[in-house]
């Protein structure tokens, strides 16, 4: 079946939809994005997702390219067309088409919108969530403003690679304190020994995930002990269970960091059952 992109208003091949050469996205990495989880047909936490597209795009002094209940119709309509059952939707906002120059173009220049939708392997994320993955840790090299979604990833991408280059599937972020901050495109956690979960407190970081913020429910209707604050990679490996959550991954099982075993070196039961509670608490629409 073929794919279906939309691109600034047009529903185009996907092999063949393109942007201009001077979108700032492409030039400047001018922009944002969302990734939103497609669960049989419908949208999860669409309305989380959009609150925090506005909140990146204020921060960046950029428009919303249409209003949210329109960009709800074309996330719709581009996984209808996509014909994805269980997978994911992006969205892409750029600061639009101007000849390049760093300051901002011109007030009445139109964001750039894209949006893509594809399915997920639903079988194969199950099979991976029941053996776990493996993580490495990183230097945290990037900007001081990454509760901002932007596009720029470029240290997320080198992450990611090194992982994969190590055998991992994910790669922590590290900062100057030995403290984790997160993962190249997940939240990081782990479970102490006496069944506290730990993750970084989301005002410094990291993003805060919109899996993050459901799975925060989850914890407490669970009766599970939280603790939002930092953790060292120490820490970590001595944990009883780590894990990592995205709006792709849902929660996934973290069994080894920098080649440690992680607790008895299996998925643990905090995790395994927070997965499995998780899309009742999510909005699903
Ligand atoms: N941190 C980073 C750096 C990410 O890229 C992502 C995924 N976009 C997350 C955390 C998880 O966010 P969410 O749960 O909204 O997918």
């Amino acid at each position: 079946m073929s794919r279906i992109a939309y691109v600034n208003g047009r529903y185009l091949p996907h092999a063949g939809a393109s942007v201009h050469v001077e979108d700032r996205g492409y030039q400047f990495a001018d922009g944002v994005y969302e990734v939103c989880e497609v669960k049989r047909g419908a949208l999860v936490d669409e309305r989380l997702h959009v609150e925090r597209l506005q909140r990146s795009l204020h921060e960046l002094r950029m428009r919303m390219p249409m209003s949210p209940a329109a960009l709800g119709v074309v996330l719709r309509e581009t996984v209808r067309r996509n014909r994805v059952r269980d997978g994911i939707v992006y969205l892409q906002v750029t600061r639009g088409v101007a000849r390049r120059d760093h300051a901002f173009p011109a007030a009445e220049t139109l964001p750039g919108l894209v949006v893509t939708a594809r399915g997920l392997d639903v079988a194969r994320n199950e099979r991976q969530a029941a053996e776990g993955i493996a993580v490495i840790t990183v230097p945290d090299n990037r900007w001081d403003r990454v509760d901002i979604k932007t596009i720029a990833l470029l240290p997320n991408v080198l992450a990611k690679q090194a992982a994969r280059e190590q055998g991992a599937k994910e790669a922590w972020f590290v900062d100057a304190a030995g403290l984790v901050t997160e993962g190249s495109s997940t939240n990081a956690w782990i479970v102490t020994m006496d069944g506290t979960v730990v993750t970084r407190p989301a005002e410094r970081g990291i993003l805060r995930g919109i899996t993050r913020t459901v799975l925060l429910d989850v914890i407490a209707a669970q009766g599970l002990l939280l603790d939002e604050r930092p953790f060292s990679v120490e820490e970590a490996h001595r944990a009883r269970e780590a894990f990592v959550t995205s709006a792709s991954q849902i929660v996934m099982p973290v069994v080894r960091i920098d080649g440690q075993p992680i607790g008895n070196g299996h998925p643990g039961t905090v995790a395994t059952s927070l997965r499995q509670a998780f899309h009742g608490h999510a909005e699903i629409s």
